[in-house]
């Protein structure tokens, strides 16, 4: 591989990148953080530095979470029309699909990833998340309710109903992986049901937030109603948590910090959702078509380098099939070619960062070192990482449980479905599965017996604003997208009148 050179940028990204954009957004000001503190964001491809980037911690997450309360209840938030809300959401979207090719080019090049998935994937991706909840502040209301309480006075009548009110000030914890649609998946139904919000993204990735924040303004959302600090997870995220006005976390990253912020939001009882790790198996049944099973699972592990937390990291192939399948998929591996995610002839970027990428790396040495066959792959040169198949690989391997969330598959055959059913189940995990079968029965009958949030049949990584999507196990708490992912920011008021 020849070493990635700087790319040239386009005008947008380049004017975006001179006009300090890692500030903090609090009340509708763009600010330094209160220490003075910054951090560096870096091209994940050249180790080059990107920006620098306000390092906010409990005294910035202090006022920004005392103005989404402010602004929680002024008139030009609490008394926006639910039609004008949903036009608000409707405008952002306009004005992401505006600027689709500036947000891609700087996802990518702050993530690392190629820019085909950036542009046709995953920023569209996040402008539908803008668009589907557009259509749901005018769908949120109460019912009323016929009571069967009898102490109402003589000629009297209870009447009673429900409201449903936004939950308060949200905090919105985002990961590196794929920034800008997890922001979308919060903030957009989020802003639907009214709430405030205070977005925190991750320390590597924080530049599409940024872009995001100056387009949420320019459509005309109020001061403080989204407010942006970055920093990192220990000091700004945890400070968040901690926050007594914070009324709902809605966090997506890790299973191990998952489970430290249901200790820290115990405290309060703050609401929480958690969207988490995962280790996905694929299922292909000796039925299926084969060539599309391959393509499908290849995808799902290598796209984006692995960093996907439904990536199909487990692949089980029926054993008539099993030959095929590996020989196909560690085929794939090899023609991805590896490059600067805006290098127009690469199909595979870096991986976000050097310690990411020694993290891959060293599971899969350790693993090959324990027994595992590396059929192709297995190679690192500074933050990339070859598309890599693994045969071989015991139950007890942490190949096999452990999230690596890297270009990793590992390939096992089976005999029978009882058996493969039961292997897939055996995880912590319970994100999302698939399925490769042309026959109907097994299909659905394996899609009901498989412990994950989502099942795909015959595709893999199908994720959409409309699919709920939640985590089994320990891959999370609650749901995201739909009308369950609206649930997650409202709650439920019960008023009960004697008339
Ligand atoms: P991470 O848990 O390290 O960090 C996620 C976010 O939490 C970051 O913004 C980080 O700064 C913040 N954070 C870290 N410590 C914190 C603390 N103590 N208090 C509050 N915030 C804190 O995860 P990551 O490495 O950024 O992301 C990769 C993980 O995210 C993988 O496990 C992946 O599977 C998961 N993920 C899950 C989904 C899903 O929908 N289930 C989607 C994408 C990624």
């Amino acid at each position: 591989m020849t070493p990635p050179s700087a790319p040239t940028l386009r005008d947008g990204v380049a004017r975006f990148l001179a006009d300090d954009p890692g500030r903090l957004l609090i009340g509708g000001s763009w600010q330094a953080a209160a220490s003075g503190e910054t951090f560096d964001t870096f091209d994940p491809a050249t180790g080059q530095a990107l920006a620098s980037v306000a390092r906010g911690d409990a005294a910035d997450v202090a006022q920004a979470v005392a103005a989404a309360r402010e602004a929680l209840h002024r008139p030009d938030w609490r008394g926006m029309s639910p039609a004008d809300r949903g036009a608000l959401l409707w405008r952002i979207a306009d004005l992401m699909q505006e600027h689709l090719d500036d947000l891609a080019e700087l996802e990518t090049l702050d993530q690392g990833k190629n820019l085909r998935t950036s542009r046709f994937g995953e920023v569209p991706a996040a402008i539908n998340q803008f668009r589907y909840y557009a259509g749901w502040p005018t769908k949120i209301f109460g019912q009323t309710i016929p009571t069967s309480i009898s102490r109402t006075p003589v000629g009297k009548e209870l009447f009673a109903y429900t409201r449903r009110e936004p939950v308060g000030v949200v905090a919105a914890i985002v990961p590196w992986n794929s920034p800008l649609i997890m922001t979308a998946m919060k903030l957009a139904p989020a802003l639907a049901a009214g709430c405030t919000i205070v977005l925190k993204p991750a320390e590597n990735t924080p530049l599409t937030a940024a872009f995001l924040g100056r387009l949420l303004q320019r459509a005309g959302v109020p001061d403080g109603v989204v407010n942006i600090i970055s920093g990192y997870g220990a000091e700004a995220g945890q400070a968040l948590v901690e926050h007594p006005d914070v009324a709902k976390v809605a966090f997506t990253g890790s299973t191990a910090v998952g489970k430290r912020l249901v200790q820290t939001a115990s405290t309060d009882l703050t609401r929480l959702t958690l969207e988490l790790g995962g280790k996905s198996p694929s299922l292909i049944l000796p039925d299926a078509d084969i060539d599309a099973a391959i393509e499908g699972v290849s995808r799902g592990i290598f796209d984006n380098g692995g960093q996907v937390c439904v990536a199909s990291a487990r692949v089980y192939a029926h054993r008539d099939v099993y030959d095929r399948v590996v020989e196909g998929m560690a085929a794939t591996g090899e023609k991805l070619r590896l490059g600067h995610g805006l290098d127009p002839n690469a199909d595979l970027g870096p991986l976000v960062s050097t310690p990411q990428a020694e993290r891959v790396a060293s599971l899969v040495d350790a693993g090959a070192a324990d027994g595992a066959r590396v059929v192709t792959g297995g190679t690192r040169e500074g933050t990339f990482y070859t598309p890599t198949v693994l045969t071989d690989v015991r139950a007890d391997m942490p190949l096999m449980r452990e999230e690596i969330f890297g270009p990793v598959a590992v390939v096992t055959p089976f005999d029978e479905i009882d058996e493969v059913v039961a292997w897939a189940n055996d995880s912590r995990y319970g994100l999302a599965a698939s399925v490769w079968t042309e026959g109907l029965s097994n299909g659905h009958r394996i899609a009901a017996q498989l412990e994950a949030g989502t099942v795909w049949v015959n595709c893999h990584s199908f994720l959409g604003p409309e699919l709920p999507k939640g985590g089994h196990k320990e891959s999370g708490w609650g749901t995201e997208n739909g009308p369950q992912g609206l649930e997650n920011y409202l709650e439920t008021k019960t008023v009960a009148m004697v008339i």
